[in-house]
């Protein structure tokens, strides 16, 4: 063969990474004593190990100690013991010791990249090139925020001792994106790595001891789920961050509900990568072989569902396949490696049913002929075609080299499809107008939007989902804010479940009941379904007045009309949404008088205090009114020719489950912040005081909400807060009650993963916090970040 052919056929020898160090390593190791606690390596109480092995060949790597309860109680106790030395120390000191981390794995990239592909079965160039610098960059980024954490972060403070659970497919990028942010947050950790891949955070603890990091900050506790169980319900756990399947991610919701400790799930996807027919397809081509193939697929945000504009799909399924034909499979250690094995035989397995399921449910499957390895876990790069939007390959999150196609014919449809999706981690868009894909971006429901490209990372820009991606972002501000808690503890009155008092009629006075106010849904005052209501006490125990008993069907049509309205409201300008605001506390302001009798009225207030609540709650709306145009997002500039814009957006349709205690300004204090940042309300007032809640309806009125806004719901609040929690159309719930309620409402809201916020069962002092009104507009956004490269 001459040059000119060898050139043409593309076909080259082998060009293995030399492996000798990483044996090296495996052979001088003791891994049965694996467990890096306090500082120090130990075997399982158990005596246990498992077993790692390298999926290119099936051979055993290590047999590893594998933690158990015993391991993990005294994991969690280190990292307590060493919490306070830890947060004792200068940020600077700790920003030195994250540097130091940094600068070792950067001695020792080359180990860790061996290692990774051995044990993972990504190819050599990936580890070397992406996973090892990411996960190096993340340290040193995070050194900065470590030294300047309390002048960027005022009013915080550590979370405390963090559970962190990793999964296989980024081992070492996992372990990076959870330990980087919580060690310059001042927390100490515990995390578990993934059984099928334990290597590199065992390295990664070695790197510890010699970067100095003091004993008990870190601990690595290699094991299996119910290491991971164990940590999740540890009580002397503070936060869990969790990054793996939806599934666990949802036992974990569950498990962690009512126990205060904050959580963060980076969970699957389905992410949609967008071809519009101006797009460079030879370009979307090569995205795509990084979307699908990169890491053979086991990526939570691969581009596994291609959507392409019809006029192009025939060509652009044309040169997919031509590429596919030219991807190689072999040995993860060859630099000239596309795909290597998939992590275990059982994920294999999985994959190929998942494949043999989506074709009996008529989709076309296409495989090239490349040679495949004879040893090893390897599955052919796969396409289907012809998918219907219900097919399990459109549907589910297959995790393998996977790529399910279908076709759509305008913008809208696009739209319409990649939103299909119980997921939304990711999304890419292809176009050469900007224009087109900038007017899209912000319409998908991803976490992260690529346009023309996919899978660009950075430690500066958050990465996170939306929906049953899971909720919180890593990297970035936003990810340094899962770490950290706010200084002024809520640590009020504990909260009894709401009740009426007897009502008791007589004394000389006749019952006031001039009329029963309706519920307030669609921008209309409605009968509750049941056609029920409920007498509501005054200060004496005396009849004040009546309003509507809403039910499941009232919370239901509030949901649609907030949904509804989620499109004017949510796409309002943020000045537009600002004087709307502005004109509701002008309203409001006008009624003071009114308002303060009435709390006084119901609640027993000196006329004194029932004015400052009222002043009180008008200053918030003014608030949130000026703050609608002014909680903005950033621009990221990352090591790339690319800028991020992280963008807020509301995270949709909220409920609001507001308490008794001061009860018109906490519902103001928690209607406002929502609604200026564009979300769209469901709100349950307090059971007690409603017609504080029902003699808003005429100030709304009044204002240019849009209908459907603001909804509330008069009732039982919390029956009423337990359907809003099990509603997969209300996408944030936020409830200030009883610990049961609160509980509850974390628990039940497992269906599409919403996002909840609490008080935990205590009262909130809404004029001195802790929610002040920035932590409520946090809580009202979702930010995406929307990576936009340049140059030619
Ligand atoms: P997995 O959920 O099975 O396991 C993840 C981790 O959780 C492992 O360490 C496992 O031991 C542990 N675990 C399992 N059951 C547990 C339980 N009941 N309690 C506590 N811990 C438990 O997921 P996996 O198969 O290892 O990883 C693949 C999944 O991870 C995919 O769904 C993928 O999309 C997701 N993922 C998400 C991101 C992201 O940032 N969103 C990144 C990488 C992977």
């Amino acid at each position: 063969m001459n040059i000119l052919q060898r050139y043409e056929a593309m076909d080259y020898g082998a060009a293995p990474e030399a492996r000798n160090e990483a044996d090296a390593w495996l052979a001088g190791g003791d891994f049965s004593k694996a467990l890096f606690i306090g500082g120090q390596w130990r075997a399982a109480a158990s005596g246990k190990t498992f077993a790692t092995e390298d999926p290119a060949t099936g051979k055993q790597l290590a047999k590893i100690s594998d933690a158990g309860d015993a391991d993990i109680d005294a994991a969690v106790a280190a990292a307590r013991k060493a919490l306070p030395k830890w947060l004792a120390m200068s940020g600077y000191a700790r920003a030195r010791v994250l540097y130091a981390i940094g600068r070792a794995m950067q001695r020792h990239q080359r180990l860790f990249a061996v290692l990774e592909s051995l044990d993972n079965g990504k190819p050599i160039r990936e580890s070397r090139d992406i996973d090892v610098p990411l996960a190096i960059r993340h340290f040193i980024h995070h050194a900065g925020w470590a030294q300047t954490l309390d002048r960027e972060f005022p009013g915080h403070k550590a979370a405390g001792v963090v559970g962190q659970i990793i999964p296989w497919n980024f081992p070492l990028l996992m372990l990076a994106w959870k330990i980087a942010p919580a060690l310059a947050a001042g927390c100490t950790v515990v995390l578990k790595p993934a059984e099928f891949t334990p290597l590199t955070a065992i390295l990664f603890a070695e790197i510890c001891e010699k970067a100095g990091v003091p004993k008990g900050v870190v601990n690595i506790v290699p094991g299996g789920p119910d290491a991971g169980a164990a940590i999740v319900n540890h009580p002397d756990v503070d936060k869990i961050a969790f990054t793996g399947s939806s599934e666990v991610g949802k036992i974990i919701r569950k498990a962690t509900a009512g126990s205060g400790k904050k959580l963060s799930l980076e969970l699957g996807g389905k992410s949609a990568f967008v071809v519009f027919e101006d797009a460079d397809l030879d370009s979307a081509v090569e995205g795509l072989v990084d979307g699908i193939w990169f890491n053979q697929g086991q990526v939570c945000c691969a581009g596994s569902r291609l959507l392409v504009q019809e006029g192009v799909a025939d060509a652009l399924f044309a040169k997919i396949r031509t590429r596919m034909g030219q991807l190689r499979l072999g040995s993860p250690l060859d630099k000239n490696t596309d795909i290597g094995p998939l992590v275990a035989a059982v994920q294999r397995d999985r994959v190929s049913g998942l494949v043999e399921q989506g074709a009996r449910q008529g989709a076309v499957c296409w495989q090239p002929d490349n040679a495949l390895p004879s040893s090893g876990y390897f599955y052919p790069p796969t396409l289907a075609t012809g998918v219907s939007p219900a097919n399990i390959l459109a549907q589910e999150e297959v995790f393998g080299p996977v790529l399910a196609a279908m076709t759509f014919r305008n913008t809208e449809e696009a739209v319409e499809l990649a939103n299909n999706t119980r997921y939304g981690l990711a999304a890419s868009v292809w176009s050469e107008t900007i224009n087109l894909a900038l007017h899209v971006a912000p319409q998908l429901k991803a976490g992260v939007v690529w346009i023309n490209g996919t899978n660009m990372f950075d430690a500066a820009c958050g990465f996170g989902g939306y929906r049953e991606s899971g909720f919180g972002r890593e990297g970035g501000r936003e990810g340094l804010l899962e770490y950290l808690a706010l200084k002024t503890a809520p640590a009020g009155a504990v909260l009894k479940p709401s009740a009426q008092p007897e009502i008791r009629i007589g004394d000389g006075e006749a019952p006031l009941i001039d009329r029963t106010p309706k519920l307030f849904i669609g921008g209309k005052q409605v009968r509750p379904d049941g056609n029920y209501s409920f007498a509501v006490a005054d200060r004496r125990g005396k009849l004040a007045g009546e309003v509507g008993l809403g039910n499941r069907k009232d919370i239901r049509d509030a949901v649609s009309a907030a949904r509804a309205a989620s499109k004017s409201w949510g796409e309002a300008t943020a000045y537009n949404r600002s004087q709307v605001l502005y004109y509701l506390a002008e309203n409001l302001s006008g009624r003071a008088d009114e308002f303060a009798t009435r709390i006084s009225q119901l609640t027993g207030a000196s006329a004194k205090a029932a004015r400052a609540e009222v002043d009180a709650s008008v200053e918030r709306l003014f608030e949130h009114a000026g703050m609608a145009d002014k909680f903005e997002g950033r621009v990221h500039q990352p090591p790339a020719r690319a800028v991020t814009l992280a963008l807020h957006e509301p995270v949709g349709v909220v409920g609001v489950v507001a308490p008794d205690e001061a009860p018109l300004l906490a519902l103001i204090s928690l209607v406002a912040p929502a609604l200026a940042m564009g979300n769209t309300v469901v709100a349950v007032p307090s059971a007690r005081y409603p017609l504080l809640a029902t003699d808003l309806y005429q100030v709304i009125e009044y204002s240019d909400l849009p209908a459907g806004a603001i909804n509330i719901v008069t009732g039982r609040s919390a029956e009423l807060s337990a359907v809003l929690a099990k509603h997969d159309d209300v996408d944030g719930l936020w409830v200030i009650a009883d610990s049961d309620t609160c509980k509850q409402a974390e628990a039940e809201s497992v269906g599409n993963l919403k996002r909840v916020f609490t008080g935990n069962g205590r009262s909130v002092d809404w004029n001195s916090g802790p929610w002040s009104p920035e932590a409520l507009l946090r809580k009202a956004v979702e930010v995406k970040n929307v990576w936009v490269p340049y140059g030619d």
